[in-house]
């Protein structure tokens, strides 16, 4: 019948506006910005940076190898590399970003940029209420405006903070064990170089068994 959906539509609203002096549960708005609504945790706005331990800068995930840059669809992320190292989260000395903004007023949220990294340096936040007045820079977000600390990042999304902790310490425990492994090898192989050079004939001693 044409029409019908109007009219169940607006059944609907009548059902929701006169059931919702008798129950709560038909209040379908709040009054924002003194009530809210508490965030879904799958909700995501734009990206953050995530740092570990109580330094930003020393605890940034993040080792600059721009693969988020080249895969944002809109190019609105922009990074410059640093010329020295620092140690990341397994302790190995890596390159960090000397520079690392977002354009969130181009960014679209389409979480490219979290699912291609792969030291889980980067997440989405939760954050919606950036409006500025500031048409040009204001959005413009650095390094420091976008490094988040892990305690964040598991406030925000404790069900998938807590599985990053866990694959992050799964691997810290490999690169432990194969670094452990490595200097076993190391020092076993001296051990032998010594033993042989041991053993050897010293120059000018006489050989074993001649007359
Ligand atoms: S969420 Fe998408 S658009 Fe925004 S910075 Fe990441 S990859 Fe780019
Ligand atoms: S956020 Fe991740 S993908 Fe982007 S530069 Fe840093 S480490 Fe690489």
């Amino acid at each position: 019948m044409l029409g019908e959906g109007i009219v169940k539509g607006m059944l609907e609203t009548a059902k929701n506006f006169a059931g919702s002096f008798v129950s709560e549960d038909r209040l379908t708005t709040v009054e924002y910005p003194e009530q809210r609504i508490p965030t879904a945790e799958n909700a995501r706005v734009f990206p953050f940076l995530i740092y570990d331990g109580p330094d930003w800068h020393a605890g940034l995930r993040c080792v600059a190898c721009q693969i988020c840059e080249k895969e944002c669809p809109p190019k609105c992320i922009y990074i410059e590399k640093s010329k020295d190292k620092k140690p990341d989260f397994v302790g190995k000395p890596q390159i960090y970003p000397a520079r690392f903004d977002i354009d969130i007023s181009v960014c679209m949220s389409c979480q490219i940029c979290v699912e291609v990294c792969p030291f889980e340096a980067i997440k989405m936040d939760t954050e919606f209420e950036l409006a500025t007045g500031d048409r040009f820079g204001g959005l413009l977000l650095d390094c420091r405006e976008l490094a988040k600390s892990n305690e964040y990042y598991h406030s925000i999304h404790p069900t998938e903070a807590a599985e990053v902790d866990a694959r992050l310490a799964e691997e810290k425990k490999a690169a432990e064990a194969k670094a452990k492994a490595a200097a076993a090898a190391a020092a076993q192989k001296a051990a032998a170089d010594a033993a042989a050079k041991a053993a050897a004939p010293k120059p000018g001693a006489p050989a074993a068994g001649g007359s």
